[in-house]
């Protein structure tokens, strides 16, 4: 974990918020190469389970909903989690997470912790000018409320049927009471969620489906599947009107916690926020004429939970002739860069015809263009940070039009025209996990 961070630190994918200022504790930054990273990766997501499927719509829904919505979902009486309090050093913990007894997990004074009491994960803000209770409102804390509450208007509006899934990508807040593990656990992050409306009479086929999907995107990821478990959530632990869900947990450095998870709601949310709004929930079967409320799947994904996963599973070191080499085997189309061209030599020629290069791959595929320290050094840091391909620009190349191309996993290199290389490259991609 210590490797990951500083690599992220020190390369551009992860900063600490604020640093300037002495931090911000749990917030953290997507530098350069993270923004991209992320990016990528809710893109991929957007295009396999939205634009890749004609059964399912995307949706963006506000981050400060009228907050009855949070009424109607139970949040605002019931989403909590136990907090006790140490007496000596004062220090909140979750009760659900110790691990000793009644012992204080900071300052280890034995029958120090106060009775757990309920404290709401919600994060309240005031709407508008004055800062009473009729102007209290809350940030989402979780992107899956949107899409049921826009239910009737996205039925309407595109006249989907049975079964379909609306998508939604976008924050969450939760005032967590113990943020930690570096970007596991902070109190803004991102949510990739799906809501998958079905019969209720399919669901255990239409579960099996997404436990399927879910397992296919990990692989995708290059997520590591010996990290990954797949947990039945026991009925007593299943929300009551859950039939069945499964965590999809992962062995982290700090041990296996959740990664995804899957759950089947029944009518839930939708019939609650029917009742309470008092609109119609109903979808109308066209050939029976049979109106029901129909039923969810709801595979949820964390983005920054995934971003470690797989800045995790991609790591490793190498001996390479006695020197130590980092490599982040990224799959291709997460990477930030796919390509970096480098020039062998600062001789002017070489870089205009470098930078032309660069210019034109950039178009297609995300291409760094580095022009500092040694060949070496360079290829040691586009390694690093999971760059696929390096194209090489030397004093040959100014005679003979030909780059030489280097595989950052088998570290071959190749002799090609330049005119052939963004085919050659295109090819290549496909191979190391896919385009974009
Ligand atoms: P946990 O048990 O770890 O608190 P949860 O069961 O509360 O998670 P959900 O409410 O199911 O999580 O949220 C859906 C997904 O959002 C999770 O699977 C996870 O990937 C992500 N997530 C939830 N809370 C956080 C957080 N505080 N920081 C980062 N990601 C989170």
């Amino acid at each position: 974990m210590e490797k990951i961070i500083n690599l992220a630190k020190n390369r551009g994918f992860i900063f600490p918020d604020s640093e300037i200022y002495g931090g911000w504790a749990n917030s953290w930054d997507f530098g350069p190469l993270g923004v991209e990273l992320k990016n990528n990766i809710k893109q991929a997501w957007w295009k396999r389970f939205v634009q890749g499927r004609l059964d399912m719509v995307g949706l963006e829904t506000a981050i400060i909903m009228n907050p009855k919505v949070w009424e109607a979902s139970g949040h605002v009486d019931e989403f909590t989690d136990p907090l006790v309090e140490c007496k000596k050093c004062h220090r909140r913990s979750r009760a659900d997470e110790l691990e000793k007894g009644n012992m204080c997990p900071d300052c280890g004074e034995k029958d120090s912790l106060t009775v757990p009491a309920n404290f709401n994960l919600l994060f309240k803000t005031f709407v508008g000018p004055k800062e009473n209770d009729a102007a209290v409102a809350y940030l989402r804390p979780e992107t899956a409320q949107g899409m049921f509450v826009d239910w009737p208007a996205v039925l309407a509006s595109t006249r989907k049927r049975l079964p379909f899934g609306i998508a939604q990508i976008g924050k969450a807040f939760r005032n967590e009471i113990t943020p930690g593990n570096y970007v596991f656990r902070t109190r803004e992050f991102e949510q990739m969620e799906i809501e998958y409306f079905i019969e209720p009479t399919n669901w255990e086929t239409e579960f099996d489906k997404w436990l399927n999907e879910m397992r296919n995107w990990l692989t995708y990821c290059g997520i590591d599947s010996k990290l990954v478990h797949e947990v039945e959530v026991a009925e007593e632990d299943r929300a009551f009107y859950s039939k069945r869900t499964v965590d999809i947990e992962l062995d982290w450095p700090f041990g296996q916690k959740e990664l995804y998870g899957l759950a089947y709601r029944g009518d839930w949310d939708l019939s609650m926020h029917a009742k309470q709004s008092g609109r119609e929930m109903n979808y109308a079967d066209t050939k029976t004429g049979q109106k029901f409320i129909p039923h969810v799947i709801e595979p949820t994904f964390g983005v920054e939970r995934t971003v470690l996963a797989m800045l995790l599973s991609a790591y490793r070191e190498e001996d390479v002739r006695g020197e130590k080499r980092v490599v982040l085997g990224l799959p291709a189309w997460a990477a930030p860069y796919q390509v970096a061209v480098l020039p062998l030599s600062s001789k002017p020629e070489l870089i205009e015809k470098s930078r032309r290069l660069a210019e034109s791959l950039t178009q297609n595929n995300h291409c760094d263009f580095d022009t500092t320290q040694s060949i070496g050094k360079r290829y040691r840091r586009q390694d690093e940070i999971g760059t696929p391909f390096c194209v090489t620009v030397d004093f040959d190349s100014l005679e003979d039009h030909a780059v030489t191309i280097r595989d950052r996993d088998t570290m071959q290199q190749e002799r090609v025209v330049m005119t052939r290389v963004e085919g050659v490259l295109r090819e290549r991609l496909k191979n190391k996990g896919g385009l974009k």
